[in-house]
């Protein structure tokens, strides 16, 4: 009797296993392309980790950005928050850089690149300090960008409360703006992050002029910020205006499982067109830094 017993657990234990290989039953692979700093790092890399996060491009206080290699098995690629209204990052209010300045100095940002300490420009937050994105401000910044083949993620949109800067301007977020930065800077990989929400008409008018240009869809993918049927709504026109090729995936530090969760219920979407967005274009987009 003891022998049968011990058999029944251990045939549920193959079938089990033998489960486990079919293809389907792995989880998606994710590419979060919007991710900031928070103090339990070790808890929100885990929580990303368990979702099926293998890269990330995360970007903080030059600080608190330092200390999140090797605490995961995550991939993650380094940002480069420029301008830092008031000296600080927009919500958490830590210091951006050690010396306490909105803007880095330009040839310390050229070193830190040269070093491959960073990756990316972004998140640009031209709109939080109450300037266009295509101020001449930042013009040193996108020719970095576009020397050394960086991406560039700029802020577009509105924003959420309590952010701590005082200068912000709802206007400043027209993707219409970055125009005369692609004119200027035409080989620039630019980004417009949460999909210029509200301003989508302008938002797709500009990708369809430019092909290089990607969206990423943090924040208006969380529905406690965008209800779920103007987010169907939402993601129904980039995929009509036939930018689907261009649409990544971001969390922006919302529940990893419930943005994630928006993106499956979404479905008009093909299994592949899914897996384009949470993954698959955030990978060409960020080549050669992604497969590194
Ligand atoms: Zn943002």
């Amino acid at each position: 009797m003891k022998k049968k017993y011990a058999f029944i657990p251990l045939a549920v234990i193959a079938i089990a296993i033998a489960f486990s290989f079919l293809p389907g039953k792995k989880p998606m692979p994710v590419f979060d392309v919007h991710l900031h700093g928070q103090k339990n790092m070790k808890e929100q890399l885990k929580s990303l980790e368990e979702a099926g996060v293998t890269i990330a491009a995360v970007s903080t206080s030059w600080n608190l950005q330092s200390t999140y290699a090797g605490n995961s098995s995550i991939r993650l690629l380094y940002g480069l928050m420029v301008p830092c209204p008031g000296g600080k990052v927009p919500y958490s209010q830590q210091q951006c850089f050690d010396d306490g300045k909105e803007w880095p100095n330009v040839a310390w940002v050229e070193q830190q690149v040269k070093a491959k300490k960073i990756d990316f420009i972004g998140e640009v937050l031209t709109q939080y300090h109450g300037i266009s994105s295509a101020d001449e401000k930042m013009f040193p910044y996108y020719a970095l960008a576009e020397k050394y083949g960086l991406p560039v993620g700029v802020h577009t949109g509105s924003a959420g409360p309590d952010h701590g800067c005082p200068t912000f301007r709802e206007d400043m977020g027209d993707p219409a703006l970055l125009k005369p930065v692609m004119q200027k800077f035409p080989s620039m990989k630019l980004w417009i992050m949460h999909a210029g929400g509200p301003f989508l008409p302008q938002a797709i008018e500009l990708m369809k002029a430019y092909p290089t240009i990607y969206t990423d869809i943090s924040a208006v993918n969380n529905p406690a910020i965008l209800p779920p049927a103007q987010f169907a709504g939402l993601i129904k026109m980039f995929v009509n205006a036939g930018l689907e090729d261009r649409l990544m995936f971001g969390s922006d530090n919302a529940p990893i499982k419930t943005v994630l969760e928006a993106i499956d219920q979404l479905d008009f979407l093909t299994p592949e067109q899914k897996q384009k967005i949470v993954y698959e274009n955030a990978t060409r987009f960020f080549q050669p830094a992604a497969s590194k």
